[in-house]
């Protein structure tokens, strides 16, 4: 079978990723690859995600295009934070996460696209602000009678050193 031309784009890669809300109304591409991949843990992220963190594809702003459903795009600007995180009117999945120190570059959270994205989340921002409840990789086994449910026996939970964490900066 005749491999599929690959360019100067890399192995597995296509020219373009495609993502979209949970609803589907709202749909983005840009242009791979990513520019960066990185884990936001700060509590803003957390509270935003309702999870505990988040991870976002860094792009410029310039390759990224809102292919449907811009009319329902939401906007909350963070004044305090000087940030602004778009979502989906409809079913609520978080978008585009801007902040103001970079205004060329637009964050998109990861999991809104199944493809490759062209960059690995290789950065941690805010670690220090990561719960207590996140899960950390602990060793898990299964739980009696409830077949797919994995736990980790109380007393693992290792907490991450607040001192031996050096808070990140951000570009
Ligand atoms: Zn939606």
């Amino acid at each position: 079978m005749k491999q599929p031309a690959r360019g100067k784009l890399g192995k597995g890669s296509t020219a373009t990723v495609s993502g979209q809300c949970v609803c589907g109304r709202v749909r983005l591409e840009f242009d791979f690859p990513a520019f960066w991949a990185w884990h936001d843990h700060s509590r803003a992220a957390q509270h935003a995600h309702g999870a505990a963190y988040a991870t976002y594809v860094g792009v410029w702003r310039s390759r990224l295009r809102i292919v449907s459903g811009h009319d329902r795009i939401v906007r909350f600007e963070d004044r305090s934070r000087r940030t602004a995180r778009n979502f989906c009117a409809i079913c609520g999945t978080p978008l585009l996460f801007e902040r103001a120190r970079s205004r060329n570059m637009v964050n998109l959270p990861r999991a809104l696209f199944e493809t490759r994205t062209g960059r690995e989340p290789r950065y941690h921002i805010a670690l220090d602000e990561s719960p207590e409840w996140a899960y950390r990789g602990e060793p898990l086994g299964p739980l009696k009678g409830y077949p797919g449910v994995l736990w980790s026996r109380p007393g693992k939970k290792r907490r991450i050193a607040k001192a031996s964490v050096p808070r990140q900066t951000t570009r």
